[in-house]
């Protein structure tokens, strides 16, 4: 990621990445939960906290929104869930000032939020097919939002850093579904 984000940003998506979750993992190692949306909660407020550019507050959004829907449900269901991604894919996008197509993570939670919209059972496989594609498109996409709309025409041809980040956490959503 870090190399994606030298090719259209500034070099530090996956430093930025790798320390925000590892203060995740360690601020919820140290806690006992009753239910994913407090795990939610701790994540976002540690991301917003511990990220500096602009994948922090998105991202922090993102988890924020998750832990709004899913409240205290454990477990979580599959439509709450489903709400709860699509709360959180609005929510970057109102953070974010930004819409589906402007190469950025939002080209991926949309499309893996509709894909759970659309699931009446969870097939981990489709998820991780639906994250995967959905980050490959974004090469082909020009940059209008963030740092990589510099480069305009030149962010051409790479896979947007943000993209790559949200696909390794949905499979790794999808590897947990697995179980
Ligand atoms: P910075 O650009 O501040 O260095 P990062 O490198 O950590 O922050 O994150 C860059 C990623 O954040 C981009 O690849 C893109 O996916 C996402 N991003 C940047 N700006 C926006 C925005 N306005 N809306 C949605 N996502 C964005
Ligand atoms: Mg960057
Ligand atoms: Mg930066």
């Amino acid at each position: 990621m870090t190399k994606l984000d030298q090719a259209t940003g500034d070099g530090d998506h996956g430093v930025n990445m790798a320390r925000g979750f590892s203060e995740v993992v360690k601020k919820i190692s140290d806690a006992d939960y009753q239910a994913p949306g407090e795990v939610f909660k701790d994540a976002a407020m540690t991301l917003m906290s511990k990220i500096g550019g602009a994948s922090g507050p998105l991202y922090g959004t993102a988890f924020l929104r998750l832990s709004t829907i899913c409240k205290d449900d454990n477990p979580v269901d599959l439509p709450v869930f489903a709400k709860a991604l699509q709360a959180a894919t609005e929510g970057i996008k109102q953070r974010g000032k930004a819409e589906a197509g402007e190469k950025t993570m939002i080209d991926v939670w949309e499309p893996v939020s509709n894909y759970f919209q659309e699931a009446t059972s969870l097939d981990a496989g489709k998820l991780v097919e639906t994250a995967e594609n959905a980050m490959e498109a974004t090469k082909d996409l020009t940059a209008t939002k963030g740092r990589a709309a510099y480069f305009k025409e030149r962010s051409k041809g790479a896979v947007d850093p943000g993209a790559a980040s949200s696909y390794y956490i949905f499979s790794a959503l999808a590897e947990v579904l697995k179980g």
